[in-house]
């Protein structure tokens, strides 16, 4: 089942934003270019309004010439919309506080004036032919109706898309789906965006009801990298979609662990070994049940191929272990035991691992091994 989703990955502007991440001008053109290279559609690639620099990152984007649709971050003003322009990108993402409590306690202003700027800038940056997504910040915590009205403007006016922002990450999926099905029913003509964030753990989770709600566009990071707890991680998003509801998003995912890797190196934000999809240790096996399933069929103990996302399963002997995933291990170390052997090593290093309170490495397998083989045979 493909629905044409489109992944919009912003780990160039919100990934960026994360309190103390910063990536140089080369950093930003590697992501770039890994971003195209595996088929993500859209790439927003940051905030000319913050200044020169910004900008001539930017720009440097733009001269790629990739395949990739970038698009820039504003708010909803005119100065800022020009500085885009001034950029070379045909895409905007024009932003507006949507809620209440932004629109009176951060702007202290009215939902009439958030009507009339809105107005005002999507007037502006379809004269300049752009195309457009209004961005409705804080949207999860808006009055539906008042969404509803900008959504109308949007579709009026030519506006090309409605960013659907759980700007705090406090929805959740059954909450998402209904909010984004009802608003895809109240104004059809609008295409929506869902951009969600990871505060309460289901950044992933309300995307894809999102998307299994109607929304087409979805915003994404490598890692999920973004603001506070983050934003959905692209490569949860994309595996997600394509294992769990049997959507084909055109994505290849096989260097999804080197683009991991990389942006957790760029970002000084380590990847957790058990980070969903990604990790290290997401396909690594111990306990002697499932190693031993696994030995026998993958499929066993496996969601899906590591493989497809450029991980390697491995089988790791610890306290939990059993003969087979030790006969296996040694195996893939070039040495052959057998089950009687096995039983008697499996004492040794179910001994070690308890006493360093972690799995052997191999030297220490190896160490295990020849002690053992040494030991005087029985006259
Ligand atoms: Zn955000």
């Amino acid at each position: 089942m493909a629905n044409g989703v489109i992944i919009d990955d912003t780990t160039l502007r919100d990934g960026e934003q994360t309190a103390g991440v910063v990536f140089s001008r080369r950093e930003k053109i590697a992501i770039a270019r890994m971003l195209d290279s595996i088929g993500v559609q859209e790439i927003e690639c940051g905030i000319p309004a913050m200044g020169d620099e910004e900008r001539a990152g930017i720009m440097a984007l733009v001269n790629l010439g990739l395949n990739a649709r970038l698009i820039t971050w504003n708010r909803a003003l005119v100065p800022e919309i020009e500085a885009s322009i001034a950029c070379g990108v045909q895409a905007v993402d024009i932003s507006l506080s949507v809620s209440d409590q932004m629109i009176l306690n951060k702007l202290r202003k009215s939902r009439e004036t958030v009507k009339e700027q809105l107005k005002v800038a999507l007037g502006f940056a379809k004269s300049h032919n752009l195309y457009v997504s209004v961005g409705g910040e804080d949207a999860s915590r808006a009055d539906v109706s008042f969404l509803v009205e900008l959504m109308e403007i949007t579709r009026s006016m030519g506006g090309d898309r409605f960013r659907f922002c759980d700007t705090l990450g406090v929805m959740d999926p059954f909450g998402m789906y209904d909010r984004i099905e009802f608003l895809r029913k109240a104004v059809p003509e609008v295409e929506i965006e869902v951009h969600t964030h990871n505060d309460l753990g289901m950044a992933t989770a309300n995307a894809i009801a999102g998307i299994r709600a109607g929304a087409k566009f979805v915003n994404t990071t490598i890692n999920g990298l973004g603001e506070r707890a983050g934003n959905a991680a692209l490569e949860e998003v994309v595996m997600g979609l394509k294992h769990a509801c049997g959507i084909e998003t055109g994505i290849d995912t096989h260097r999804f662990r080197e683009m991991s890797l990389f942006v957790a190196k760029a970002s000084h934000r380590p990847l957790p070994v058990s980070k969903p999809v990604v990790g290290e240790r997401v396909f690594a096996h111990e306990s002697g049940l499932h190693a031993d399933g696994v030995i026998k069929d993958p499929h066993n103990y496996e969601g899906f191929d590591p493989a497809e996302v450029g991980l390697t399963r491995s089988i790791v002997v610890g306290k939990h272990s059993g003969t087979g995933g030790l006969i296996e291990r040694y195996r893939s170390m070039g040495v052959f035991i057998d089950r009687k052997r096995a039983e008697l090593l499996l004492e040794k290093t179910r001994a070690l691992s308890c006493s360093r309170k972690r799995d052997l490495t191999n030297c220490e397998l190896m160490a295990i091994y020849i002690e053992n083989d040494q030991m005087p045979k029985a006259a």
